[in-house]
């Protein structure tokens, strides 16, 4: 897979920050932590949590040595791009199962909301208040979800276009 679709992908599933982490590593493989933190100038924490984040997706891995002088481990990592498509396709599935049960309770429910967008109830918590708003006191009204079921609906077409093109 080439570099600019490697990049993409990092950004659609962890962030800008994580692709440019994958930037450097691509370039630079067996970098420790350090040399990212220098060569991006983000601080070491904030490079630690994104490598992470990146090897708990499976998109990166270490090699860890153990320095002799001071007895703890080095760790040097390295971009893996084969796992780049598999790790998308499955971060997409879920995303399209996510948004399938999102779609079936708008669907299936019922929600109150306060006209000062205090409190979103379901049904039964808003009959247990009487149908005003735990917060303000005002009468709550309906929810129109068709707005939200729209945006789900092509959420999910578009994910399922995806899956038939790929
Ligand atoms: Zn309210």
């Amino acid at each position: 897979m080439e570099l600019n679709k490697i990049l993409e992908i990092t950004a659609e599933i962890v962030n800008e920050e994580a692709a440019q982490v994958v930037e450097f590593l691509y370039h630079n493989p067996g970098a420790s932590e350090f040399d990212v933190s220098e060569g991006i100038g983000f601080a070491v924490s904030q490079i630690r949590s994104l490598l992470y984040e990146l090897k708990s997706k499976n998109l990166i891995d270490y090699d860890r040595r153990k320095d002799k002088e001071k007895g703890w481990y080095l760790y040097y990592w390295k971009v893996v791009p084969l796992n780049f498509s598999k790790v998308y396709m499955n971060e997409k599935k879920k995303k399209l199962e996510q948004f399938r049960e999102r779609l079936e309770n708008e669907e299936n429910n019922v929600f109150y909301i306060c006209p000062n967008f205090c409190k979103r109830l379901s049904f039964e918590d808003s009959l247990e208040h009487n149908f005003t708003c735990p917060v303000c006191g005002t009468l709550m009204n309906e929810e129109n979800k068709s707005r939200k079921v729209e945006i789900l609906k092509r959420n999910i077409k578009e994910h399922e276009h995806f899956f038939m093109e790929s």
